[in-house]
């Protein structure tokens, strides 16, 4: 280990009272997919002040703050700007937008998913300043769009972008994650001949196909996975063109999510459902699937189409990233960290497809995220300082 836990603690509080207030500020400011021009300015703005060596922001308005290390492996803090929507405000017990701390508890959208790591994250550079230290690689903190709409921004990120290792800050508990399944989000079509409903013997009613279709997904054979279990899939969304009771539909659009474990590929699920659906015709229908794919556009002005597929993800538990990385956290927090999988998918998964070994550490309960109960422990948030200096400290040569 090449550097003193007791220092790197007393640097940590030193500058506990600032890194609260930062991860106040930072849920004061609402950041909806596509709408984090504030928030972004805040986070460059709290970057310069903190003395990044640099700061720069792509062209889909992702954030990469940078300061120099030495010649060792670079590594890259990834924690997104955004956050999903607070729903029926009334429903919560405090203001989600106004950071209030109760009972040593920061309050508010984005607590734990994920303004508690980014502010965190934010102040590692300034922990490691503090201590007078070089670290031994570059350290980046990357602030991504987008992430809670199928992790736009991070996909287009690594294109231009890498690092050498990456830590995900999405909520653990302060535990160390290695993986995550993945998700498929697909449309099947069905087309068939609208008719009035009084003859529909003359016409072809996709409803029939997509029942039975619905019908052969329950019994797929599924893919297994020591450690993630199966592959699942839900039929979610129901789409018919016909808005009159009396008419049978001419098409249909069904929306299925598909929970794949890292073995299988998104080319292997879409053909699984192709011969699942070539099954299911005979009745002069016609029916297709592909990727649900969706125009956004980007708080920088940028439209792209994106299809809302997540890689999955796995580091080996004899990796040496996720070994080191335990070996590192434990020594800083001087306490057992578990290693485990996470049951959502993260940006990890699209940092792991471009070929940077990651893995996840995070503040906050994991089940509280998306919830009106978001809310992380200070304590949680001192914690995960001290473990992503640890981490940024660490020479993995
Ligand atoms: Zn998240």
């Amino acid at each position: 280990m090449n550097f003193d836990v007791k220092r790197l603690k007393q640097s940590v509080k030193n500058l506990q009272p600032n890194l609260v207030s930062l991860a106040q500020k930072l849920i004061q400011t609402p950041s909806l997919p596509g709408y984090e021009a504030d928030i972004a300015q805040l986070i460059q703005l709290e970057m310069q002040n903190l003395g990044y060596d640099d700061v720069t922001v792509d062209r889909y308005g992702n954030i990469i703050g940078r300061i120099k290390g030495g010649k060792g492996a670079s590594i890259m803090f990834n924690g997104h700007m955004d956050h999903v929507d607070i729903g029926d405000e009334s429903k919560w017990p405090y203001p989600p937008f106004r950071g209030q701390i109760v009972k040593g508890e920061l309050w508010g959208r984005g607590a734990v998913d994920m303004k508690g790591a980014l502010a965190c994250m934010l102040y590692t550079p300034a922990v490691i300043k503090q201590m007078g230290m070089l670290p031994p690689g570059d350290v980046y903190v990357v602030n991504p769009v987008m992430e809670e709409a199928g992790g736009i921004g991070t996909s287009r990120l690594v294109q231009k972008f890498k690092t050498d290792l990456a830590v995900v800050g999405e909520p653990s508990g302060n535990t160390l994650r290695r993986g995550h399944r993945g998700r498929v989000e697909m449309w099947v079509s069905v087309a068939g001949k609208s008719i009035h409903a009084s003859i529909p013997q003359q016409g072809v009613n996709p409803h029939y196909n997509i029942a039975c279709i619905i019908q052969k997904l329950q019994s797929l054979d599924m893919p297994t996975d020591k450690l993630f279990g199966a592959s699942n899939v839900a039929p979610t969304l129901y789409q018919s063109d016909q808005s009159s009771p009396n008419v049978t539909p001419g098409h249909i659009r069904l929306t299925l999510d598909w929970r794949n474990i890292p073995s299988e590929t998104p080319e292997q699920i879409l053909q699984k459902v192709e011969t699942l659906l070539q099954q299911c015709l005979g009745n002069g229908a016609s029916a297709k699937v592909a990727l649900a794919t969706r125009p956004f556009t980007t708080y920088t002005g940028v439209t792209l189409e994106h299809s809302a597929v997540f890689p999955s993800f796995v580091l080996e538990a004899d990796d040496p990233f996720a070994l080191n990385a335990q070996q590192a956290l434990s020594l800083a927090l001087q306490r057992d960290v578990p290693v485990d999988i996470w049951p959502f998918a993260t940006d990890g998964g699209h940092l792991m497809a471009a070929g940077i070994p990651t893995v996840g550490f995070g503040p906050g309960d994991e089940t509280l995220a998306h919830t009106n109960q978001e809310r992380v422990l200070l304590t949680d948030l001192r914690d995960a300082l001290v473990g992503y200096t640890a981490l940024a400290l660490t020479d993995w040569r």
